[in-house]
């Protein structure tokens, strides 16, 4: 981490003293690091196409075929020699046979005649384009074709979706439905793929029960926990739940340990914030190379990145929207990276603010939106309870709408930057 030019400086918290006031990293310092602290994985295992689904290309794919491997027709109709056709006068053709989709018409089309051709069915030798079965009429065998058709209409050709010898997929790709079908379509049975990512979460506090157990004055349920299993779940990686860690040096010390044997990622929520950081900055010290940060973003401003042994090691804020936000934004891309795809951060869209969005120039905000479309814009209402323990605004969100660090408040029908959450929240 110490070759990345960074203005702020990690904080470096003393116990007994208080809150220094260290320059905020910028999100976009959090990216770079990021992209420095993940590597992908080096496993690679070969799996069945299905089982490749939603992991990452461990190998460039080449086409071993012309996709369309034959001339076919894209249309019902009826295949002919376009030089038969006159751009002033109807004509009319013998129809001599005709072309099924697996099948094939056998033999030579001379001029003067055509063929009764589907969908998917090779063109017949001697004709070169389609005429929809809809632009003709037909009596017995012969039809009556009209004027203002092209040249070579309605007929797909060899390689025209993918040529013999070329990369259709590189190393990197995530394969999704899209990709399946389109080995499938090359004859691929099997793939190579990154090993799946091995990442380890647990919640820290003296507070926090799990769920089932009966809770007393002052403790709250870890919910963390489950939001952390919710997002990691869908992003198909192997799941290792460590469960609550107390605010204790040498539980958090064996549990940091084990979690970064066994786990290229550890995920930890809580005791990150300068007041609480003692044990888990003083553990982190001693066993990782870890920083403690604060980001100029809300929700989630404290925030711990680094490394223990060979594991990328995140401390989220304990907040619930926060322990999301950093998720989404910072822990996804660096996972997704760690799982072989590029470094990418989230996408954006630009929305309509509904109503006035309220903010301090100094931080980024991520603030919990509705993204709705109206009259064909996409119209974003931010103006619910924004505050980072709020979690039930996080379920009624789908978006963030993410306020630039700089900026103040934003009026009613100002434009903004959306991140639309894709599917892991
Ligand atoms: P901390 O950063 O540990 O001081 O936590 C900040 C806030 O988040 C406190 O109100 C904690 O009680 C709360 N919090 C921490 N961890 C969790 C958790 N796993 N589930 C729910 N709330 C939590
Ligand atoms: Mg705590």
């Amino acid at each position: 981490m110490k070759n990345i030019p960074v203005t702020a400086s990690p904080i470096d918290v003393k116990a007994g003293c208080d809150e220094p006031n260290p320059s905020l990293l910028t999100v976009q310092q959090v990216h770079q690091q990021l992209a420095q602290l993940a590597k992908p994985v080096t496993g690679i295992e070969r799996v069945a196409i299905r089982s490749a689904l939603d992991r990452v290309l461990a190998e460039d794919i080449i086409s071993p075929i012309n996709v369309p491997s034959f001339a076919n027709s894209a249309m019902d109709g009826y295949a002919l020699n376009f030089s038969d056709l006159k751009s002033d006068a109807d004509i009319k053709l013998n129809v001599i046979g005709s072309s099924f989709a697996g099948g094939s018409f056998d033999g030579k089309v001379q001029l003067g005649q055509c063929v009764r051709i589907m969908t998917g069915a090779q063109i017949p030798d001697g004709t070169d384009t389609v005429i929809m079965q809809e632009q003709i009429t037909r009596d017995g065998d012969v039809i009556t074709v009209g004027q203002g058709h092209c040249a070579g209409q309605n007929v797909r050709h060899p390689g025209e979706d993918m040529q013999q010898g070329s990369v259709v997929l590189t190393i990197g790709k995530t394969i999704g439905a899209a990709e399946l079908g389109l080995l499938a379509s090359l004859g691929y049975p099997e793939v190579n793929i990154r090993r799946k990512l091995r990442v380890a979460f647990f919640s820290t506090g003296d507070e926090l029960r799990s769920v089932g157990e009966p809770l007393e004055q002052g403790q709250i349920y870890d919910s963390n926990r489950y939001t952390i299993f919710g997002m990691l779940k869908k992003m198909d990686v192997e799941l290792i739940d460590m469960g609550v860690i107390r605010d204790d040096e040498q539980a958090i010390e064996t549990a940091f340990k084990n979690a970064a044997d066994i786990a290229d990622a550890v995920i930890t929520s809580g005791g990150v914030s300068v007041g609480e950081a003692d044990y888990v900055k003083l553990v982190l010290d001693k066993i990782g190379k870890v920083d403690f940060w604060r980001v100029a973003m809300k929700p989630g401003k404290p925030l711990a990145l680094g490394k223990i042994n060979n594991a990328l090691f995140f401390g989220l804020p304990g907040n619930p929207v926060s322990v999301m936000a950093t998720f989404y934004l910072f822990a996804l891309p660096a996972l997704r990276h760690m799982m072989g795809q590029a470094y990418q951060q989230p996408l954006t869209a630009k929305a309509i603010t509904k109503s006035t969005i309220k903010k301090r120039p100094g931080r980024t905000d991520y603030q919990r939106g509705i993204a709705t479309h109206e009259d064909g814009k996409l119209m974003v209402d931010a103006s619910g309870i924004q505050a980072s323990h709020i979690l039930s605004g996080m379920s009624q969100a789908n978006c963030f709408a993410v306020i630039p660090q700089d900026s103040g408040s934003i009026a009613a029908g100002e434009e903004v930057d959306v991140i639309l959450f894709d599917g892991l929240m």
